[in-house]
């Protein structure tokens, strides 16, 4: 049974260690397969669109997303390589890991990553807006990056909308 894992927060160590490489063998053992239901789990209980194992204190490098969109269907990413970059925008983001807050960041809106899924199988994943946005996020954290390092004017969420990408770790183009 999956359960929900405590996710850290901005000031915790291993949230600012580069996240070490997934050996492919490892993906198919059953306390890894735990760990991505885990990550699911815990990603639909905060909630948010994505989740990176460095927020549940596992500095490994995969992530979990799932945007809500039926074009895009939820997604385990594993040792990720970008492979399209294109098109820098200001986008307005939040992370679970620095609850109540946002900030503005520069992203690129069009995105894609290619890695393995947790079959150890070869997938890409890429698209554009908040997927595109999903993707950079999650890899920043597998990197020890947090968006509040490149972003500006990082605010309490105030209005309904902000608290919106606060907690849900979703954004908006703006
Ligand atoms: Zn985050």
């Amino acid at each position: 049974m999956p359960y929900i894992r405590e996710i850290i927060e901005d000031g915790h160590p291993t949230l600012r260690k580069v996240a070490k490489k997934v050996e492919p063998r490892e993906i198919l053992d059953p306390l890894f397969q735990q760990l991505i239901d885990d990550m699911f789990e815990t990603m639909y209980d905060a909630p948010g669109v994505g989740l990176a194992a460095p927020q549940v204190g596992i500095s490994k490098r995969l992530f979990v997303m799932d945007i809500q969109d039926e074009d895009h269907p939820p997604a385990v990413m594993i040792n990720p390589k970008i492979e399209l970059a294109e098109e820098e925008v200001e986008m307005t983001e939040g992370c679970l890991s620095v609850p109540g807050k946002v900030g503005e960041i520069t992203r690129f809106r069009r995105f894609g990553l290619s890695g393995l899924d947790r079959n150890g199988e070869k997938i890409r994943i890429e698209g554009e807006d908040l997927l595109a946005q999903c993707l950079q996020h999650e890899l920043d954290h597998l990197n020890g990056v947090l968006y509040i390092d490149k972003a500006r004017n990082i605010r309490p969420a105030a209005t309904d909308e902000e608290r919106e990408i606060a907690q849900a770790a979703s954004a908006e183009a703006s």
